[in-house]
């Protein structure tokens, strides 16, 4: 499998951010997403066996929370599912970001899957993979990344019609980072979170606002964080 890097950082979104981690970072991704922080990833990375990722793995003891990440991780999913088995067997917890456009139903039920449905404001607005929400459950998390008002119209549509606060563990709404962006600052976000906030509450969402941790610890650019 190619991978671009392994390193233990804090976990930046989701409801497991803050908590120390470790990133499994695959290469390669099949979308262009516009705010898209991981262009890094297109190409490259060093081709690893499974026994190299876990010999890595341990190396970074005793963090036992592992974020399988890329690009896109579902590309590589021969070599992924049974990586993931074994992770789990030395009784690791696992987290799976993926753009939810690969089909999910093979990932083991014990990983908890962060998907991504795309918005317009992506440019991959429509690339969810709709058979993949029979695979959700209240170990998963859906997020959304959001531009504008449009964005945020068709992510609240989205989860009231599929009933996703009801369906998973937790529902993200992440305001969109600048990708050029400079300095540890709110000011880099294409959507102000106090303009978001006032949204979800006169909607009655029953949401998370996903601020991405790393961004502000950080500089924006910076790798292996
Ligand atoms: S799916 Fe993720 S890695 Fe791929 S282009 Fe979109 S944001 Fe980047």
């Amino acid at each position: 499998m190619h991978l671009i890097e392994i390193y233990k950082s804090v976990q930046g979104e989701s409801s497991w951010a803050g908590l120390p981690c470790i990133f499994v970072r695959f290469a390669g991704c099949n979308l262009r997403c516009a705010w898209c922080d991981s262009v890094y990833t297109f190409s490259g990375g060093t081709k690893m066996s499974e026994d190299e990722v876990l010999k890595a793995v341990a190396a970074l003891a005793p963090v036992k929370l592992i974020e399988i990440t890329g690009g896109e991780p579902m590309l590589h999913e021969r070599e992924l599912l049974p990586l993931m088995q074994r992770l789990l067997k030395d009784r690791y917890t696992l987290l799976m970001e993926t753009s939810g456009e690969r089909p999910l139903q093979q990932v083991p039920g014990e990983v908890h899957k962060i998907v991504d449905v795309k918005c317009p404001g992506s440019g991959e607005g429509g690339s969810f993979r709709m058979s993949n929400l029979a695979t959700l459950t209240s170990n998963d998390e859906v997020k959304f990344v959001l531009r504008d008002r449009r964005d945020y119209e068709f992510a609240r549509d989205f989860v009231r019609e599929h009933g996703l606060e009801q369906r998973v563990g937790c529902v993200l709404f992440s305001p969109a980072f600048r990708p050029d962006a400079v300095g540890r600052s709110a000011d880099n976000l294409e959507l102000d979170a106090r303009q978001l906030v006032d949204w979800v509450l006169a909607d009655g969402l029953n949401v998370r606002l996903n601020l991405q941790v790393h961004k502000f610890i950080w500089e924006p650019q910076m790798k292996g964080v």
